[in-house]
């Protein structure tokens, strides 16, 4: 067993056990093997003492605890890979067993949760008989594990629909759902809430009261409120719920299925049965390949990329104080707002003042809307916005230490900004580009500090979205990536880092799959078998919807631009004439009311003259190629962007495909995708989608020698992902 002391236990004058888990050596406390024996240590010697009436359970950091160890479990995956299965069970299990112990152990337990206690941390909070909360902003609880592919394991799907009733736990358990004190109270996962400092205390006058040492679900007679799964007030609830979970995951993910098993099995259990059955689902998904990619890009990976994986060492830490937002349309008014909100002083600058104004009026609007719902004090609001500064004149911009230009996609426009801004900005000021696709050494040439430029390429719209991709320019020096990226951390959004190549990497891997599904469409492919298969894949939106809401004459002129800018490298998509076509016939998209759809006041439908331009093949395509083919398309397209250079590591292809164009959560990202079918099928089928469809299918050679050399973009144990992805 291991003896690192997770859990203190003192006990004092009155026989209370006041039991502080602070993990020596990490800022936040985090559940692994040391922390479960620590704990039973302490369960045992609460049970055994006779001296000791009752425990409280705290925590000596500012959070209560934040759940399992995530990193220390992506990493056993591969070490526990080929455990037996009753092994398996035994390991996935076991924190449920010491929460079990300490819920029945005869004594009365009290978590004085002090901050946030989220997923493991919440289920020991669950298992005490009795929950005190801090009544803090800081102090969240719930249990996110479905958002990673995986349940809480650790008795979450038993005692929480014991608790509050099956229909109230599911949007807990079913969306990951985290709330705030006084809505934890309301929903019953508390019982009482305390000022921060006094959560201790307020735990302790329980405990001296009269506690009960048995849950309600060890009570004789004991019914879960609301009724079990086969009562006539729920079982509707399993019915609609699993209709809809089927609608809005198209099946793709196993977490959301896994826990309503759990709820609708386990409620007929008795509860150390239900645990046993919680424990079986856990392991099941914990060793499946959709909650292996979710947990090690949408953790582990943006965790790192977070931390600094690209960082150059050696440069002091950059705080940015004063911003220069050059560009106040829709991108810059967003940059400008997040800034704004993380304290940064921003001048907004356009062409004219009235313009600088309207982007301003981006943030009025809302952080108005946030005020209206309660979300933001007045104060606050008034705050944020009286750092934006609306401009047409470069010379305030002389103490910034940042500017960001969000100007018309134009190299010429940019240039000229770029010199006005040189003859003001500090030495040391780094000016970022937010192009989409225009290259970032060329448009450095125009600056006569070449390695104080860099491309922050924001996403639409940009204080919601959480990726930033940094691309380094061939002359950008060390110092500026570092700034740039501790800039993006300021505004507490992930980065990746890429090399400069055109469409850097995520406009090109998006633009993979839109070229290619608009070239279905000239293949003589029904629209809307392309949009539904996309929608089943995972895609969000349809491709032929997207391209609406970017608009077709912005698609056309990017290829132009594109054409123009890389003579030598420019080959025009499959998409190109379909979308001349449209821009021709004044189909614009969304702006104008059609485009590849139709638009009426509240509806759309697809253009029924789309057939009449492109008569339908009278055969049409399986539909499991087509899904397959969107997922391929993009994921051939990231393999060649990491064999190009472009990419720095599957990291950043992963995270940015993800966070950034809507590549599905459940793959794990193109590499983890490719790792998960194993390199050696991925190329199989990839060159089977080829021969069907076309080379833009064809898999790199990187692919071809690394299933040659059985290696794999992660590591050994890779597991597989839909083994038959055609089943
Ligand atoms: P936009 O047309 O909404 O805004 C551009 C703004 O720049 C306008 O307000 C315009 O008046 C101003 N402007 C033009 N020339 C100027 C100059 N010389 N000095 C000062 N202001 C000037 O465009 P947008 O969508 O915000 O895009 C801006 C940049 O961001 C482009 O490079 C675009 O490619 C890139 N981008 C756009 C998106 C997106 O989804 N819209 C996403 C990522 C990157």
């Amino acid at each position: 067993m291991n003896t690192t002391a997770v859990v203190r236990c003192e006990v004092d004058a009155d026989g209370i056990a006041l039991l502080t888990i602070d993990y020596p050596g990490k800022t936040m406390n985090v559940i692994d093997q040391a922390f479960m024996d620590s704990l039973q240590q302490c369960i045992d010697r609460v049970r055994d003492d006779a001296a000791i009436r009752g425990a409280i359970v705290t925590s000596g950091k500012d959070a209560f605890v934040a759940g399992a160890d995530l990193l220390a479990m992506e990493q056993n995956l591969d070490s526990t890979a080929d455990d037996p299965l009753p092994v398996l069970f035994e390991k996935y299990g076991s924190l449920s067993r010491v929460l079990r112990n300490l819920e029945t152990c005869g004594k009365p337990f009290v978590a004085a949760i002090n901050g946030t206690a989220m997923g493991g941390g919440f289920e020991l909070a669950l298992a005490c008989h009795h929950r005190v909360l801090a009544d803090s902003p800081a102090a969240v609880v719930g249990l996110p594990e479905v958002q990673l592919g995986l349940l809480p394991g650790a008795g979450g799907t038993q005692r929480l629909p014991r608790l509050i009733g099956i229909q109230a736990a599911m949007p807990f358990l079913l969306e990951g759902k985290h709330v705030a004190p006084a809505q934890a109270l309301a929903a019953g996962l508390v019982h009482e809430l305390a000022p921060p400092a006094d959560v201790v205390a307020c735990a302790k006058r329980w405990l001296l009261g009269s506690p009960r040492a048995v849950q309600p679900w060890d009570e004789k007679g004991f019914r879960i409120p609301g009724g079990n799964a086969l009562d006539p007030r729920v079982a509707p609830a399993f019915v609609v719920g699993n209709t809809m979970l089927q609608a809005n995951t198209q099946q793709n993910l196993p977490a959301p299925q896994a826990i309503q098993s759990c709820l609708y099995e386990g409620s007929l259990l008795p509860i150390d049965k239900a645990l046993r059955v919680e424990t079986k689902y856990l392991m099941t998904l914990a060793r499946g390949a959709v909650a292996r990619g979710m947990i090690r890009t949408l953790f582990v990976s943006k965790t790192r990329a977070e931390k600094g994986l690209h960082r150059p060492a050696g440069y002091a830490p950059f705080t940015c104080r004063k911003l220069g937002m050059i560009g106040a349309g829709m991108m810059g008014a967003g940059i400008a707002l997040v800034a704004a909100q993380r304290g940064i002083e921003v001048v907004l600058i356009d062409r004219d003042q009235a313009a600088a104004e309207r982007g301003k009026t981006y943030a009025e609007k809302a952080l108005g809307k946030q005020v209206e719902r309660g979300r933001m004090t007045a104060e606050k609001r008034d705050a944020i916005l009286a750092r934006i500064v609306p401009a047409t004149d470069y010379d305030l911009l002389r103490g910034a230490d940042m500017v960001v230009e969000a100007v018309f996609e134009d190299r010429a426009v940019k240039a000229e900004v770029t010199r006005r801004l040189d003859a003001v900005l500090p030495d040391d000021c780094v000016l970022a580009s937010n192009t989409s696709a225009l290259p970032i050494t060329l448009l450095a040439q125009a600056s006569v500090r070449p390695g104080r430029f860099i491309g922050l390429h924001f996403f639409s719209p940009a204080d919601k979205m959480p990726l930033v991709e940094v691309i380094r320019g061939k002359a950008t020096d060390d110092a500026t990536l570092a700034r740039a990226l501790d800039f993006v951390g300021q505004l507490r959004k992930t980065p990746i880092v890429v090399n400069d190549a055109r469409g850097f990497f995520t406009s090109r891997f998006i633009g993979a799959f839109v070229d290619d599904a608009i070239g279905m469409v000239a293949e003589g492919i029904a629209p809307a078998l392309i949009e539904n298969c996309a929608r089943q894949a995972g895609m969000p939106v349809g491709p032929l919807a997207i391209t609406d809401e970017l608009s077709i004459d912005l698609a056309v002129h990017a290829g132009e631009a594109q054409a123009r800018e890389f003579p030598d490298s420019y080959r025009p998509g499959r998409s190109v004439p379909v979308l001349r076509k449209l821009f021709e016939l004044g189909r614009l998209g969304r702006k104008v009311g059609k485009g590849f759809y139709d638009y009426e006041e509240s509806a759309k439908a697809l253009w029924p003259g789309l057939a009449e331009l492109y008569p339908l093949k009278p055969v049409q395509p399986d539909p499991r190629d087509l899904k397959q083919r969107i997922l391929y398309v993009q994921a051939v397209e990231a393999a060649r962007a990491m064999e190009q250079g472009v990419l720095l590591s599957p990291a950043d292809g992963d995270i940015g495909s993800i966070l950034g164009v809507g590549y599905p959560a459940y793959t794990g990202g193109p590499f983890c995708f490719i790792d998960g079918v194993g390199v050696a099928a991925f190329v199989a089928e990839a060159d089977r989608l080829a021969d069907l469809f076309g080379d833009q299918l064809r898999p790199p050679q990187l692919l071809r020698d690394m299933a040659a050399h059985g290696e794999t973009f992660y590591g050994a144990t890779a597991v597989a992902i839909r083994q038959d992805a055609r089943a």
